[in-house]
């Protein structure tokens, strides 16, 4: 129902109309007064509001916050200043302590992240590989577009923060191909829960400011929307979800509803 509706009870009352020529200076001040304050308060909390706990790491004490240069928006008590965990690598390490992903498997790690990777050495893996597109501080270079490694060759393929930035129409049902039957995908990716479609437009994501203003990082193509399940389900997953809840999202610092898509390759 719109504000206007004409079964609003309304009553407006002459000379107190909130029009552009009823705004005092004082009023017009405000937002940029409003703005400022929360600036300042937010860089009183650039090195830490709470304490926090690492469960990559072990570090307790207070996390940094963390913006990407290159995006909207900053996260209070985001980057652990020891391991340089995230929210995101956090609450994988949590559905591993449920779910004993990491120990006594033959593991493929994209883009491996620094203290995960430590993290999943100290898991004890029957094998450990990195790869990275380029190449660069990993393994194996590999374009997760066209993934040049044989069919079910992995028992778990970590794929964190990844899908949003590549073709996934191409890189999903390759990542199905080189996990072992049995085996698990694990990919974490931004959702927009609340949306039941993913949106793309190939006309936005040509300037890096488009790439911004509508996928909010320069690099990333797309918002995936809860239809990110059925993507992962027609190339053959039968897809589970971790998410942590209270007490821990506040323990270790984590974003609240994130979730952990546990895509298993069938034994048959
Ligand atoms: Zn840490």
């Amino acid at each position: 129902m719109s504000a206007t509706s004409s079964s609003d009870n309304l009553t407006v009352v002459p000379g107190k109309a909130r029009g552009a020529a009823a705004v005092s200076f004082a009023d017009r001040l405000r937002p940029y007064v409003w703005t400022l304050r929360s600036g300042l308060r937010t860089m009183r909390f650039l090195f830490g509001r709470f304490p926090r706990e690492c469960p990559v790491c072990g570090y307790k004490g207070r996390f940094f916050a963390y913006a990407n240069p290159l995006a909207l928006g900053i996260n209070i008590d985001s980057l652990c200043p020891r391991c340089f965990s995230h929210e995101r690598h956090r609450l994988l390490v949590l559905a591993d302590r449920a779910q004993a992903l990491f120990a006594n498997k033959n593991i493929l790690h994209f883009a491996p992240e620094h203290g995960l990777k430590a993290y999943i050495h100290a898991r004890q893996p029957r094998g450990y590989t990195t790869c990275e597109f380029g190449g660069r501080g990993a393994d194996l270079d590999i374009n997760i577009e066209k993934i040049d490694l044989p069919d079910n060759a992995f028992e778990l393929v970590v794929c964190c923060h990844i899908l949003e930035h590549v073709d996934d129409h191409l890189a999903i049902p390759d990542l199905f191909r080189i996990v072992s039957k049995g085996g698990t995908l694990i990919a974490m990716t931004p959702v927009i829960e609340g949306w039941d479609k993913t949106f793309e437009d190939g006309s936005k994501q040509k300037t890096e400011d488009d790439r911004i203003l509508y996928f909010n990082q320069h690099d990333h193509l797309r918002f995936f929307g809860g239809d990110l399940r059925s993507r992962l389900r027609s190339a053959g997953f039968i897809v589970d979800e971790y998410t942590a809840v209270e007490p821990d999202v506040s323990r270790y610092g984590l974003i609240r509803g994130e979730k952990v898509f546990l895509c298993r390759k069938p034994e048959a």
